[in-house]
């Protein structure tokens, strides 16, 4: 397949990550017991209180979360569980992520089972797989969030890997090559649970996903998808291994898979079981019950049987009502282009950015979205004192803080960009970007989606070639293209972490990578508005107003929902020259490096973000027709509005 089809296990890490390595219990922050100073700054937000000084709650509060990691810290490590029995010091660790003592209680355990006639396996079978039981149960429970699970199983893997020599001896010297449970092509965590998993990576063609399965004999294989362009990848999988008469269940986890959507969309394409594994944490119940002579039947029944059920509901469903596409058309936004002077870039043409001061870079970061990456929910600042997350959310925000630092002290990262503005024009929902000032020569033709709900009354039926001037109005307007990336030297830095079985801060650093990327993004944007283009010369707004979008203009992200066609990633790299720094797109649309943003601007000053949402099978056949492509390769591409 092509793009981001990896394993369920590399999916775990990613949705499982992490934790906080809860030091010990004097750090859980109880309430009465905060820093008086945070503790007012919390009340404000929480309690939307006005300050006198009428200074901002929110930002006052941010500022001084920058410097409560340097000065909240400082909690002396209470090391009285290390006078507890081995088995629970190793559960201890686990639950509580840390690594100081692994090494060494992981052999001291070994070391007491192989003198009571024990082997080396039963470390991972007792006391281990025990440690880990109770973190799935804090996880299932609500108790622990993904990063604590993450730091779990860094421990876990640490300790897996120092008692793989010794298992390996003793297989070797017990003569009995020891058979694993089963082959699993692709995965990680389940390599602790005595699963063979091939992990293909990512990006990987059906072909070969299906190959390896067979040359290998496995018994699983799993998929797991980040974009939405590999869902459709994945039921073509599912469709491949019907075609080959393949048998073995198929599972199906990452990002932006559902159970509906593989009940619905992959699961009908193949005879053999389907499954949908939510996260890291359930794959190994899953394999296991399809590897059990005992349990497998009914287990492949029961979801068989759920699957069909919800097939039946989605079917039943009806979904929002959809006016024609002429209707639509006929409630576009209507921009009052005959008084409407559009502003002329002071650049026009291309320009590339390169080696951008990530110190700088950094000051642009928005939070917000860093606690999504690790499945913490709430607004930040206000995530860091809530009751329930608050503790994982301020560890993990000191992490990654952390992180940033050590990312632009060290230079771990580059940061390079392009950009073009170009003469433009709306041609129905089409947008021509021309290549010089006559406009004749068309350099890409961004085919654009129209809202096609029923809108509330007033609204308009929004696209956003609406707001481009049209090519018969007489306005001559413009548009921007960009890329950008922080991710240039990341694999050196992840390879670190890996090698260290440290996958925590593998995580921790895609995240400050993507971070920046977007923090990239924002700053070459207010650039462009200030100089570039020069359309808001005099803007002053800081960057927590940036990240309120208190700007004028607007800059859709292919993949995003006023257009989520990713395919025109493809042309917009080709105009951008985006492989000259370093930049490209994979054959399923997906950006390297990953930690990358592109799109467009729009200068419109009503200009604005919105949903394409579902579209009718009018517009479908009128965008393949526009894009001389066949419905089918139109109904592919647009999958997700249909
Ligand atoms: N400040 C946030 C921005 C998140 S949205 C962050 O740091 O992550 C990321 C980008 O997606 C935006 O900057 C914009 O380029 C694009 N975007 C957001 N909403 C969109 C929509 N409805 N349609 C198209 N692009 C959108």
């Amino acid at each position: 397949m092509r793009e981001a089809i990896h394993t369920v296990f590399l999916y775990h890490a990613i949705k499982a990550g992490m934790t906080m390595g809860i030091v010990n219990a004097g750090q859980l922050g109880v309430y009465d017991e905060l820093v008086p100073e945070l503790k007012e700054r919390v009340e404000d937000v929480v309690l939307n209180r006005t300050r006198a000084d009428g200074d901002n709650p929110t930002e006052r509060l941010v500022t001084f979360a920058e410097t409560y990691k340097s000065q909240g810290r400082h909690v002396t490590e209470d090391l009285a569980w290390r006078n507890e029995s081995v088995e629970d010091r190793l559960s201890h660790a686990l639950v509580k992520g840390i690594t100081t003592f692994i090494i060494d209680d992981t052999e001291e355990a070994r070391q007491k089972i192989e003198q009571r006639g024990g082997k080396p396996i039963q470390v991972i079978e007792g006391p281990l797989m025990a440690g880990m039981n109770v973190v799935g149960d804090l996880f299932g429970a609500g108790k622990m969030f993904l990063p604590q699970v993450v730091k779990s199983a860094r421990v876990m893997k640490q300790a897996v890997a120092h008692l793989i020599p010794f298992i390996e001896a003793e297989k070797a010297r017990s003569g009995i090559a020891a058979k694993p449970k089963g082959t699993i092509v692709m995965a990680t965590v389940l390599q602790c649970n005595n699963f063979a998993v091939i992990d293909l990576g990512v990006m990987v063609p059906a072909r070969k996903i299906l190959d390896t399965a067979r040359d290998n004999n496995a018994d699983i294989v799993g998929l797991s998808g980040l974009i939405t362009p590999s869902l459709e990848e994945m039921a073509h999988v599912a469709h491949e291994m019907q075609r080959l008469g393949m048998t073995q269940p198929l599972l199906i986890g990452g990002a932006t898979t559902s159970r509906v959507h593989t009940a619905v969309k992959i699961a009908p394409n193949y005879g053999g079981i389907t499954i949908y594994v939510p996260d890291a944490s359930r794959a190994v119940g899953v394999a296991s019950n399809l590897l059990s002579d005992e349990l497998r039947e009914a287990y492949v029944a029961e979801v068989a049987g759920d699957y069909e059920k919800i097939r039946v509901q989605h079917a039943n469903k009806k979904g929002p009502a959809l006016i024609s596409l002429a209707a639509a058309r006929g409630n576009a936004f209507k921009a009052d282009w005959q008084h409407y002077n559009p502003p002329k870039p002071e650049l026009l043409g291309r320009r590339e950015v390169r080696n951008v001061d990530l110190a700088e870079l950094a000051g642009y970061v928005d939070w917000g979205p860093f606690f999504q990456t690790w499945e913490l929910s709430g607004p930040f600042p206000a995530i860091l004192e809530d009751p329930v997350v608050g503790e994982a959310a301020r560890n993990v925000y000191a992490d990654g803080r952390e992180m940033l630092e050590r990312v632009v002290d060290g230079r771990w990262l580059t940061a390079k960009g392009v950009i073009a503005l170009m003469p433009a024009a709306a041609v129905g929902d089409d947008i021509e970007i021309y290549g010089d000032a006559s406009r004749k020569e068309v350099a890409l033709t961004w085919r654009n989606l129209r809202q096609q709900n029923q809108r509330p009354s007033g609204k308009p039926n929004y696209c956003l070639s609406d707001f481009i001037a049209p090519a018969d109005s007489n306005v001559g307007d413009y548009i921007g293209a960009f890329a950008v990336t922080a991710g240039l030297g990341i694999e050196k830095k992840l390879a670190e972490f890996e090698a260290k079985k440290d996958d925590y801060n593998a995580i921790m650093l895609k995240a400050i990578a993507d971070r920046l990327a977007e923090a990239f993004a924002e700053w070459l944007h207010s650039k462009v508005r200030r100089e570039y283009w020069g359309y808001a010369s005099d803007e002053t707004l800081d960057s927590a107003a940036m990240i309120r979008e208190e700007y004028r203009g607007i800059r859709p992200a292919p993949g995003y929902p006023a257009c989520p066609d990713h395919e025109v990633k493809a042309p917009l790299f080709e105009l951008l020259q985006a492989p000259k720094i370093g930049m490209s797109v994979t054959e399923s649309y997906a950006m390297l490096p990953a930690a990358s943003v592109s799109g467009f601007y729009l200068a419109h000053p009503e200009a604005t973000y919105f949903a394409v949402g579902k579209i009718g099978d009018d517009q479908l056949d009128d965008f393949a027709r526009r894009s001389a492509i066949s419905v089918e390769d139109a109904r592919r591409r647009l999958a997700a509005n249909l």
